[in-house]
């Protein structure tokens, strides 16, 4: 838990500002992505938080993209700049929320890194760090 976990609202957009939002409730800490696709889509590493749907307001829309990166998600970025913006399963039990895309200050913290055997070549981590889960979830 943090101090972000028991807060109200905390706004988020893209590097132009074309898209903003809202994130109304708790945060959850940060995972560190090392797959494939985030690779891609960041450029290195994702980096996101998560909340529930419902508490996500999409506040300007007009740039806001979708492209289904896989069969069971889509990623949410803006049409104007390219920022990544959203992860969203088709479970629909929570939406992922890239991290950057939030407003500082956050009040998170990262938790764990996911995917870790997934990275990139010239990734180096440290193989003693807790929370480095070879897939999405804990082994
Ligand atoms: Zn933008
Ligand atoms: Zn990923």
């Amino acid at each position: 838990m943090t101090s972000r976990d028991m807060a109200g609202s905390i706004g988020g957009g893209c590097l132009c500002g074309a898209v903003r939002y809202r994130v109304d409730g708790p945060l959850e800490p940060i995972s560190i992505c090392h797959c494939g696709q985030c690779r891609r889509a960041h450029g290195y590493l994702g980096a996101y938080s998560a909340a529930a749907p419902d508490r996500l307001t999409v506040t300007d829309t007009a740039q806001l993209g979708w492209y289904r990166s896989s069969a069971s998600a889509e990623r949410g970025f803006c049409r104007q700049c390219g920022s990544p913006l959203f992860w969203k399963p088709a479970h629909g039990r929570h939406i992922s929320i890239s991290a950057g895309s939030l407003d500082q200050p956050t009040g998170l913290v990262i938790e764990r890194h996911i995917f870790v055997a997934d990275r990139a070549d010239y990734e180096v981590i440290d193989p003693q760090a807790p929370n480095h889960w070879p897939g999405g979830e804990a082994p």
